[in-house]
């Protein structure tokens, strides 16, 4: 297995040139995008090659575990009503929302407008508890205690962000969040901009992978019924509007963000943690793609 996941980023280390960094938030421009890096779990044996113990900022990933948290403080009925979970089709800051909020109708939680409200529906008595809650699930889930915040991507986002706080604007003109929008802008800005390696994804994703118990420790984190609610909506919408051509290729429930990670997991065998910061046009890792095509193909891995 070491070997293959060895020849696999070899081989796709040439990928990492046909992607571009994301440089709509001004510091993530800085990004190398010749870093590449891979980290698969079993829970009993990990593997992992290249820059898997770089850091980066999770972005978008942190859209799974603000639905980790309310769907677990709310139930899916709940979510289902409040965001619906209907693939959108659509860029994720995608914008044209007026209809739909007005209508009510869904907007899902894996694109901005919808990860935004459902920010908002995680428990809490201020917006900086709720972040503090949110980061130390983070830390729980992925077994690292030291993980931060980069300020630097943080303060980058926050001055750039507006297309994010027109976004929220619309949302809470729709009555679908309360309080002061930049609170809210601020927990989500702070969590997409939280640090971590592909070892740090890969037992995210193991936790999903292990409907919700945590291998290490036995404790159910999540249950078993959200874990499989959270990967049916990764399979259909956690690559944005490319999740259509990676089920076809891949296969498996994922979370990518414009960092350039990726997080994936086989239900009932393994995570596995993605990186590298070249993206196509949809904000995925070109070479991280290529990886996990590799991967599933050579290991049989697609759930269908
Ligand atoms: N923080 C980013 C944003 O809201 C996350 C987007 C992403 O990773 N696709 O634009």
């Amino acid at each position: 297995m070491q070997q293959l996941i060895d020849e696999i980023l070899k081989d796709c280390r040439r990928f990492t040139e046909d992607g571009k960094v994301a440089d709509y938030i001004p510091e993530l421009a800085k990004a190398n995008k010749s870093e590449i890096g891979i980290c698969v779990t079993t829970g009993e044996k990990r593997y992992f090659a290249g820059d898997w113990n770089k850091p980066f900022t999770i972005q978008s990933i942190a859209k799974t575990i603000f639905l980790m948290l309310a769907v677990e403080d709310n139930g899916i009925d709940f979510i289902k009503a409040h965001v619906g979970v209907e693939a959108t089709g659509k860029p994720f800051n995608a914008i044209d929302y007026a209809e739909p909020l007005l209508l009510r109708e869904n907007i899902n939680p894996m694109v901005n407008i919808g990860a935004i409200a459902v920010c908002s529906l995680v428990k809490a008595e201020n917006y900086q508890q709720r972040f503090l809650r949110l980061l130390d699930f983070t830390k729980r889930i992925t077994g690292n205690p030291d993980l931060k915040v980069d300020e630097n991507v943080y303060y980058s986002e926050k001055k750039t962000g507006d297309k994010n706080r027109a976004l929220a604007y619309l949302l809470k003109n729709s009555g679908m969040i309360e309080g002061r929008v930049e609170d809210l802008l601020d927990v989500y800005f702070a969590m997409c901009s939280v640090q971590a390696t592909c070892a740090d994804l890969a037992n995210m994703a193991l936790l999903l992978a292990n409907h919700g118990m945590d291998i290490a420790t036995g404790q159910q984190i999540i249950s078993e019924k959200n874990a499989t609610f959270m990967n049916a909506v990764l399979i259909t919408s956690g690559m944005y509007d490319g999740s259509g051509e990676f089920a076809t290729t891949v296969g498996l429930p994922a979370k990518s963000g414009v960092g350039g990670g990726i997080m994936a997991n086989r239900p009932g065998h393994m995570g596995i943690g993605i990186y590298s910061p070249g993206l196509d046009k949809k904000g995925n890792s070109v070479a991280g793609i290529k990886m996990l095509e590799m991967l599933s193909q050579k290991l049989r891995l697609s759930i269908f």
